[in-house]
């Protein structure tokens, strides 16, 4: 193996202690950051995702609010929830864990969400603000990845960025934070032929499809940064990315590792997130 291995929970576990510390300045001014996770029917993945969500804000001494909701609830009353928390002055940030069942409309509910709560910039508004140079939230995954590459001193001025899968949530964003701190970005979906052409100019590589295993040694530039969002489970039950990593790890210069990459990194910046919204209501109540 020639990759060094990006250490996302050692990274993770200093950015949660950083919140900590800010949490209890907070607190000395008698605010204290809320997140309310909204949890609606029993996928199981889901209620792990936000029992870690919900455990994290604790420790790092926020107070979290974890909303569950039946299966069968209406559209409507979800709505009514959202409102309700949009009007609670104890919570800064709102998160609806994704996906939502049946024939939910997921944007409807998440447009509901106040965009000064929303702590996972999924909101049209954030996603508008993002785009156009001046984010409120950053969506926690690509901002995570952003600290992750600069903490390993990874310059993205003047490089060629690569990120596989544009979804709303992982690869859009990915793709204009890099934008946005000078990268050349070139952002590929199902569509595009050769995909190996286009990950083999990559200086710094990102891949989020949900394939595991689909980017291998080959379609990687030597001494490339690799950074793996997938999150899969193998028939071993085993946790895998979507970059193949016993051959990738040959090429590249530097690697993520599933788990322990990306996915402690995500947390830790939802925490950020919701700090600094709590932060922005400080100044609010306290003018400078
Ligand atoms: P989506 O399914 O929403 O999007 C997948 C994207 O990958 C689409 O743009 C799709 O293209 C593209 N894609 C699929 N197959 C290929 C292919 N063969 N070649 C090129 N592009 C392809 O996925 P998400 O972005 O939500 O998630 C991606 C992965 O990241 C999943 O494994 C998920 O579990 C993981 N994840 C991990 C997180 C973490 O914290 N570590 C957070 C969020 C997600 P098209 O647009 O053409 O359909």
């Amino acid at each position: 193996m020639t990759a060094s291995i990006i250490d996302g929970k050692a990274l993770s576990d200093a950015v949660k202690a950083d919140v900590a510390k800010r949490v209890q300045e907070l607190k000395t001014t008698g605010i204290v950051p809320g997140l309310a996770v909204v949890l609606v029917g029993e996928d199981p993945a889901s209620q792990v995702y936000v029992r870690n969500k919900a455990a994290a804000c604790e420790k790092a001494g926020l107070h979290s609010r974890v909303v569950r909701l039946d299966a069968d609830i209406s559209e409507q009353e979800l709505l009514d929830v959202v409102h309700q928390l949009n009007d609670d002055d104890e919570i800064d940030g709102i998160l609806v864990q994704l996906p939502l069942p049946r024939d939910m409309d997921s944007a409807r509910v998440i447009e509901t969400i106040a965009a000064a709560k929303d702590v996972d910039g999924f909101h049209i508004s954030n996603a508008g603000l993002l785009m156009t140079g001046r984010p409120l939230f950053r969506p926690c995954t690509p901002y995570g990845i952003m600290k992750m590459l600069e903490s390993e001193n990874v310059s993205l001025w003047g490089a060629e960025a690569v990120i596989v899968g544009a979804s709303n949530i992982v690869g859009k964003p990915m793709a204009m934070l890099m934008l946005a701190a000078g990268a050349t970005v070139t952002l590929c979906n199902s569509k595009t032929r050769d995909l190996g052409a286009q990950t083999r100019r990559a200086d710094v590589l990102v891949v989020a499809t949900g394939k595991p295993g689909m980017v291998t040694g080959d379609m990687i530039k030597p001494g490339a940064v690799v950074i793996d969002v997938g999150i899969n489970r193998n028939d071993d039950g085993k946790l895998v990315g979507d970059v193949d990593f016993a051959s990738a790890s040959q090429v590249a210069g530097a690697i993520t590792p599933v788990p322990g990459g990306v996915g402690p990194m995500t947390i830790a910046m939802l925490l950020v997130n919701t700090l600094e919204a709590a932060e922005r209501r400080a100044a609010h109540h306290h003018p400078a």
